[in-house]
């Protein structure tokens, strides 16, 4: 289709509304992204239409759900280009994704004094998990560095590896810096070696075709809500031949074949993954959502979300209180910024006053923040729905955020 940004924001009701009087200008698609009328309509018809659990029933509505449940893991499949539908694994988001890679693989491959490399622009749910594991198995965490653009240094992740690297775990798109990291060299470098390496593409499957066997990640993670699509639902694809060696993450009911109180044998991907009743109306509300992105285009997506980028780089660069926080050469759609000494949270109040929705804090990402040594930033995080004509309402809130806290 001709990319139409006006018809386009035809199809987010959400965006229709006025927050506090004025037009809402909805900039923190980094923290979830906005539902397009599909994706409503689709959770609507499952609730009102064909509600049933999966693969166990034999009725009609039973059928039907898990017929469109598995539809849309092959249309996710896809997406993302993976071999097989087996190693597409329905989580609850990108953190939860990583955790299970965490605990299963960690529990089976990793132990005491073995290396797990992470970058210092890690989200949280990218640290956390790993020292969840450094604290049960008395692994190590290593730290690649980022410089003052915001960028990892690439020889200092050369110069970590070592005998004792096991696994490398990284963001794909930073969400606090936008900083676009470049994770196929990376795993070029780290495959040399024989390392596993995860890539966290919560921030990079909304602004990028995603192909995970042309990046040759191990693992890859992301979150439904990110991409147009509902909470709750998220995916991991792993590689099959990791998959099949790793222990069940959680047990349950789906994810077994046979069960005795002596012995229980698991089920095969990716159901031996995912335990108990899982979110059906999130997976099928995820796969309208990757049907809606097929619609309009990724290579419109992201084309046209570039020109929004150096459109609002340009402008606010302007201001001269204001500093940007993530100047990397390759940045996907997000601006991070401080203004002048004014709080990020002051800054963001006043927004919000305009209708102008950013987040402010650290954005899940302490580490980095503290890498600069600042309290936090305000982020502005554009999506394809988003105008120009926004951007200059952006402008114009800093602009009187500086008038009246300066
Ligand atoms: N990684 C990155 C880069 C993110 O931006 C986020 C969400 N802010 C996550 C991981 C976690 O995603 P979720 O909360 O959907 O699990």
């Amino acid at each position: 289709m001709t990319f139409d940004v006006n018809k386009i924001r035809n199809d987010f009701p959400i965006l229709k509304q006025k927050i506090n009087g004025k037009p809402l200008v909805y900039f923190d698609n980094a923290a979830t992204s906005q539902k397009p009328q599909i994706v409503i309509d689709t959770l609507r018809k499952y609730y009102e239409e064909y509600n049933s659990n999966i693969h166990r029933g034999v009725h009609f509505l039973s059928a039907k759900a898990t017929d469109r449940y598995e539809a849309a893991r092959n249309r996710i499949k896809e997406f993302i280009n993976a071999d097989k539908s087996g190693e597409i694994i329905f989580t609850k988001g990108t953190t939860e994704a990583i955790n299970l890679v965490a605990s299963s693989y960690g529990e089976k491959f990793l132990k005491e004094g073995d290396e797990v490399i992470i970058s210092e622009m890690e989200h949280h749910s990218n640290i956390v998990p790993w020292q969840l594991l450094r604290d049960k198995k008395k692994i190590v965490l290593k730290i690649i560095p980022v410089s003052d653009s915001g960028e990892i240094i690439f020889e200092e992740f050369e110069k970590l590896i070592s005998k004792k690297t096991k696994f490398v775990s990284i963001v794909h798109i930073s969400n606090s810096l936008g900083t676009i990291n470049p994770v196929q060299e990376m795993i070029k470098v780290a495959h040399k070696h024989k390392i596993p390496v995860l890539v966290d593409g919560a921030q990079s499957v909304p602004h990028s075709q995603i192909d995970v066997r042309y990046l040759d990640c191990d693992f890859f993670a992301f979150s439904g809500h990110k991409v147009f699509g509902p909470t709750g639902i998220g995916v991991l694809y792993g590689k099959k031949e990791f998959l099949e060696k790793m222990p069940p993450y959680q047990g349950g009911g789906d994810m077994i074949k046979n069960v005795t109180f002596e012995k229980t044998t698991y089920n095969d991907l990716p159901y031996k993954f995912e335990a108990g009743t899982p979110n059906v109306a999130g997976v099928i509300g995820m796969g309208a959502a990757i049907d809606y992105i097929n619609f309009v285009g990724m290579g419109n997506i992201s084309a046209y979300e570039k020109e929004l980028l150096k459109y609002a780089t340009e402008k606010l660069t302007q201001i001269p209180e204001l500093r940007i926080i993530g100047t990397a050469k390759r940045k996907a759609s997000v601006i991070s910024f401080l203004v002048g000494n004014i709080h990020p949270y002051d800054a963001g109040i006043i927004l919000d006053q305009l209708g102008v929705a950013v987040r402010t804090g650290v954005h899940c990402t302490q580490p980095i923040i503290d890498r600069f040594k600042i309290p936090g930033t305000v982020r502005a995080s554009f999506s394809f729905y988003n105008t120009k004509e926004e951007i200059d309402i952006l402008e114009y809130g800093i602009k009187k955020v500086i008038k009246m806290l300066k």
